[in-house]
């Protein structure tokens, strides 16, 4: 293991994981593992804190686990690290701490204005929480990105580096870019392809073949189920190895249909969807929508789960019990792409 980073950095260092959730539970037990001083910042008499001092952590409010830690990691969910940021972190971190984030929207979109006295830095495992444990069980690990926003020790790379071996990142690969680039390029990932994309080809697929007259079952399967064996063969070996394993009528088929329905206006949209994350426009109206208390999210959501593929999905799933989450064998759960 390329440990190097660690040994030299972070060894006499306390770190302060605030969020005890997808990223924050295996962030704090590889540090841990990785033979560094882990303290876990959440709120009491909430389940993390129960989870965390279960599995051997010394707990703390997350106020408190800020005091005196070198670097703090801040993993809780975006949309409620501008106001942790404020109440326990700005008055708590000592001078020249590192403070960690693991996607760049909040300090990218100044939500939060770091102190000018601190290291702001940034590691994002390209993998979900899940995996970055697993991975790092079996002595490997999840390939990490990295970048320094604000640098006031000189160390602040140092730092991030050491943080990235200590989750098994360095194991695998480290890539550099800047709070920018992983911000702007997360958020276009998840809503133009990975998320929003994916969901809205699906429905639309689906819309067309049972508007035909075709039976929602069948669509199912066609538009929606297999496309896991798709995406798995894409995770693989890219597009080579799912054109290497489909047949050559299927081959043909994406070939001339493909782009008739992925054309350049797609293309075109998608700049559009671009320029309003690069802008600011896409933040400032999620912002908006999430301190009105989630209209237009809530009503969106319910059109998703309303919509007929879902009805339909529902029963199908049922009978697939390899698919439910206690099967002998379950699916690695990927909750969130980005
Ligand atoms: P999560 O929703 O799984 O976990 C959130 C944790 O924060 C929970 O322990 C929760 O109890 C705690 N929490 C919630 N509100 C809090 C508050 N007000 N104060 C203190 N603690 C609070 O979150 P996650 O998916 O692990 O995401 C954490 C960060 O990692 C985010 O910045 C996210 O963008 C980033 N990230 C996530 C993934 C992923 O795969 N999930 C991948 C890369 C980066
Ligand atoms: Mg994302």
């Amino acid at each position: 293991m390329s440990n190097t980073h660690t040994n030299d950095t972070l060894a006499k260092a306390r770190i302060a994981v605030l969020g005890y959730g997808s990223q924050g539970r295996a962030h704090a037990l590889n540090l841990r593992d990785s033979g560094l001083d882990v303290v876990v910042g959440v709120r009491k008499g909430g389940p993390s804190w129960e989870k965390a001092h279960a599995e051997g952590f010394n707990v703390a409010e997350p106020g408190d686990a800020v005091k005196g830690a070198d670097l703090v990691a801040v993993l809780t969910p975006d949309m409620v690290q501008a106001d942790l940021y404020k109440q326990s972190i700005e008055p708590n971190i000592k001078p020249g701490a590192a403070l960690l984030f693991a996607h760049g929207f909040n300090v990218h979109f100044k939500r939060v204005e770091p102190r000018k006295d601190i290291d702001v830095i940034l590691v994002a495992p390209k993998g979900p929480g899940a995996l970055v444990r697993t991975e790092y069980e079996r002595g490997r690990g999840v390939p990490c990105i990295w970048a320094v926003y604000q640098d006031v020790t000189g160390q602040a790379q140092v730092k991030a580096l050491s943080y990235a071996d200590g989750i098994g990142g360095g194991r695998a690969m480290l890539i550099k870019t800047d709070f920018k680039e992983e911000t702007e390029t997360d958020l276009f990932g998840e809503q133009a392809v990975l998320c929003g994309g994916a969901s809205s080809l699906v429905q639309a697929g689906f819309e067309t073949l049972v508007e035909a007259g075709y039976q929602p079952e069948i669509a199912y399967y066609e538009v929606l189920h297999e496309l896991k064996l798709i995406v798995d063969l894409f995770y693989e070996g890219g597009i080579t190895k799912m054109l290497e394993f489909v047949s050559e009528t299927a081959q043909y088929g994406d070939y001339v249909s493909g782009p008739r329905v992925i054309d350049a206006g797609v293309k075109q949209r998608m700049q559009g969807v671009l320029k309003d994350i690069q802008d600011g426009t896409f933040a400032r109206n999620w912002i908006a929508e999430y301190e009105a208390g989630l209209p237009n999210y809530k009503k969106f959501k319910q059109a998703d789960l309303d919509h007929p593929v879902e009805q339909v999905g529902h029963k199908l799933r049922a009978r697939m019990p390899w698919l439910q989450p206690n099967a002998a064998k379950p699916a690695e759960p990927l909750k969130k792409a980005g």
